[in-house]
């Protein structure tokens, strides 16, 4: 364990592991410290998918740079975390929530993306066995899928390439102040002074602050996964509900087929949901969860109705109020967030690298600086 770093970055999921990465690339002197297993919580039960309908049309320009750059980094290090571009349909349950569709095509393609808006027939040429009751789907080609762990040591090894010092089974058990500056951080092996510590500890992140007397508007939120066993090729996109068949707070709906074969199918509970310090638990997904999973799975591929379920997962997400991430400088000099993903940080992550990595080194403002700087927040104004 090194006594001195530039920066060290507390959490080793993908929003750590990318913010690490390029601080290595850029030539900062950077340490990872992750308590657990690189990848082990939210991260590594993540579905991965890499898309542009997320939570607002703000973001577009945010999440086009980062798909983009998730595409670079997988031809850059030769295809190592199964960078599969399968593309997304958002699939459409009433006549009612076709304008909102509609909504979202027009602002993609304001970005020069192509989604186009398809009949239940043309989605059929695209997703043979999705005949339940739609009554049309909007289709992003340019959408891909990740293998989440594959991704997470891919960025890890590279970053280790450019001199990151990464430590798995290390909590971070303190943050040494100095005033109100940042001076250091407590390890279980030992402490590190540097004058940079990044926060990207998910729904972690808010304990590590209150050692700075910050209290971060981040809370948990139960993401569930139910997987099937393994199947022949029956899902070729990323199938997901239109933000107005459900958007997250109403359980959002995502199917997708993974390498493996296993049909995997996501949804989340509201954050309100979601008791305080379950983040430190792993529960079992609820059996409601499950049922309803099935339901939905069945309503849209009636041939799937036989399909045997394998196990269920659930993970934490950490929430910020306005669904954005928490990133950016603190009122705590050398303190930085890098959390509250809302749900999508796989996708985010590369743009959060960037992000941070120009704020540690002191770097012009990019795009995301104003959409997810947390002195948006009143209590987080220096
Ligand atoms: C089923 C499911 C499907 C999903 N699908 C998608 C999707 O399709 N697209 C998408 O973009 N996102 C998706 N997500 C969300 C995505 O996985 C998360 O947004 C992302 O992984 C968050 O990454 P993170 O690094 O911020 O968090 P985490 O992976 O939680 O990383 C935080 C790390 O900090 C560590 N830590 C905590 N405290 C300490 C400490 N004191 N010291 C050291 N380390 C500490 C933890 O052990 C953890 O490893 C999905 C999530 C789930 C569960």
């Amino acid at each position: 364990m090194p006594r001195t770093a530039d920066a060290v970055v507390v959490g080793g999921g993908i929003v750590g592991t990318a913010i690490a990465r390029q601080l290595a690339r850029d030539g900062v002197d950077a340490v990872l410290v992750e308590r657990k297993a690189f990848g082990g919580a939210v991260s590594g039960a993540s579905l991965a998918c890499l898309g542009t309908h997320m939570h607002s049309l703000d973001e577009l320009e945010v999440l086009v740079e980062s798909c983009a750059l998730w595409r670079s980094i997988s031809d850059e290090l030769g295809d190592p975390f199964e960078y599969n571009r399968c593309g997304q349909l958002r699939f459409i349950l009433r006549e009612e929530d076709l304008p909102v569709a509609q909504r979202w095509i027009d602002g993609e393609r304001a970005f020069g993306l192509d989604p186009e808006l398809l009949s239940p027939e043309a989605v059929r040429d695209k997703e043979p066995l999705l005949t339940g009751p739609i009554v049309a789907a909007s289709h992003s080609p340019g959408d891909a899928t990740v293998n989440p762990f594959l991704a997470v040591r891919a960025l890890l090894r590279d970053g280790g390439n450019a001199g990151l010092k990464a430590f798995a089974n290390t909590a971070v058990t303190g943050l040494q102040m100095d005033g109100d500056r940042v001076a250091g951080v407590q390890t279980e092996r030992g402490s590190i002074a540097t004058g940079n510590v990044i926060l990207a500890a998910g729904p972690w992140s808010g304990q590590l602050a209150r050692h700075a007397d910050l209290d971060l508007p981040l809370v948990p939120r139960q993401a569930q996964c139910v997987a099937s066993v393994r199947q022949p090729p029956s899902i070729r996109t990323v199938v997901g509900a239109c933000e107005s068949a459900g958007g997250v707070e109403s359980g959002y709906t995502q199917i997708q087929q993974a390498a493996s074969g296993q049909i995997l199918f996501n949804t989340v509970t509201a954050p309100a949901a979601t008791r305080p310090g379950a983040e430190d638990r792993i529960n079992e997904a609820p059996i409601g969860f499950v049922r309803d999973s099935i339901r939905t799975l069945t309503m849209l591929f009636p041939s799937l109705s036989e399909i045997l379920m394998l196990r269920s997962w659930v993970r934490f997400e950490a929430v910020t109020p306005d669904d954005r991430f928490l990133a950016g400088r603190l009122p705590r000099r050398g303190l930085i967030a890098a959390a509250g993903d809302n749900g999508t940080g796989f996708c985010r992550a590369p743009v959060l690298g960037r992000l941070i990595s120009r704020i540690v080194r002191g770097e012009a403002a990019m795009p995301a600086d104003t959409l997810y700087a947390p002195s948006r927040f009143a209590e987080l104004r220096a």
